[in-house]
């Protein structure tokens, strides 16, 4: 039997990369496209040798891919406040442009395609915890719209082609994702932390720290996402850990794991920052068997053993 070929877009980074690799443990093919706008060749150097090909190729532009292909699973786009603070327009591009070219690729090999969509959608939430029935509390002219509406844009655009063209289409809303291959600068607030707190440097908390957010181990988003794809449901599923703290907690935590001498400061809190975040995760829970299985300091050890590597 043949191995079922998945293409990757955003293949190079954090949560792709991830992916890439647990789907060659599990026996898929994987193609991977990155435009290595952020993410790294160093997170799938490792894989060269494998069941895995690279194509250096910006997803906005005209995928083509040879032979027959079961999975796309579009995942390239800038991801972090950061990101899409200094990248607006390609953030945009991505996922609207990308998303085009990506579904058009599944259409054109009657492939699954599933949509890396995020929490974000949700924007800054009335309704709390969120379920998938939420419509969001989104800005969409403030500095974060750009990524809230390219990837609301993208679920319409995914559903638009699951009803007009009857392509098997998944959404995964992804909440808070930490671990390994995460960028010491990507300005999020664990890799932030984290290599401030190495440092012995200041660790900058924004606002009072008073907002929440759950976070979720790479392992654990990386399994429910595969649940996702080999599933029969068309309707978003959210994927995170219900497991709720505020930012000045996980700040406090990462500086006792670290063994750090750093103190917290405080700094102005970004523009449109939700206040607060948790999955509701009964969608998963029922359809796909899912749930998160990583301890907070259990993944909070090994990503800090990572940045340890990578903290100069
Ligand atoms: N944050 C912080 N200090 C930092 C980076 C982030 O206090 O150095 C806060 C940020 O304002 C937000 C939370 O941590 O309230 C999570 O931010 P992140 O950028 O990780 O992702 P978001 O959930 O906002 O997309």
């Amino acid at each position: 039997m043949t191995k079922p070929r998945v293409v990757i877009t955003g293949a190079a980074g954090f949560i792709g990369s991830h992916l890439a690799e647990t789907l060659l443990d599990r026996d898929y093919s994987v193609v991977g496209i990155d435009n290595l706008l952020t993410g790294d060749t160093a997170n799938i150097s490792h894989l060269i040798g494998r069941d895995f090909a690279f194509i250096k190729h910006d997803v906005t532009n005209y995928v083509y891919i040879d032979g027959p292909v079961d999975f796309v699973l579009h995942w390239a786009s800038p991801a972090s406040p950061i990101d899409y603070l200094e990248l607006p327009i390609p953030t945009l591009k991505v996922g609207a442009l990308g998303t085009h070219k990506a579904l058009g690729l599944a259409k054109a090999k009657g492939a699954t395609f599933v949509l890396a969509s995020t929490s974000e959608v949700y924007g800054d939430p009335l309704e709390h915890p969120q379920k998938e029935t939420y419509w969001g509390n989104v800005n969409p002219i403030g500095p974060r719209g750009v990524y809230d509406e390219a990837k609301r844009f993208a679920e319409a655009m995914t559903m638009a082609y699951h009803r007009y063209h009857g392509l098997d289409t998944k959404i995964v809303r992804i909440f808070n994702t930490y671990g390994p291959r995460m960028r010491i600068n990507d300005g999020r607030a664990v890799p932030a932390f984290m290599s401030q707190a190495l440092r012995n440097e200041d660790v900058t908390v924004f606002g009072d720290g008073s907002q929440t957010r759950s976070f979720t181990y790479i392992t654990d988003l990386v399994d429910g996402i595969i649940r996702l794809m080999r599933s029969d449901t068309n309707d978003p599923v959210n994927i995170g850990n219900p497991q709720e703290m505020t930012i000045k907690d996980i700040a406090e935590t990462i500086i006792r794991m670290t063994g750090s001498k750093s103190h917290i400061i405080y700094q102005s809190l970004p523009t449109d920052d939700p206040k607060q975040r948790r999955p509701d995760i009964t969608r998963a829970r029922t359809l796909l068997k899912w749930e998160p299985k990583v301890a907070l300091e259990e993944g909070l050890v090994k990503t800090i053993e990572y940045f340890r590597t990578k903290v100069g």
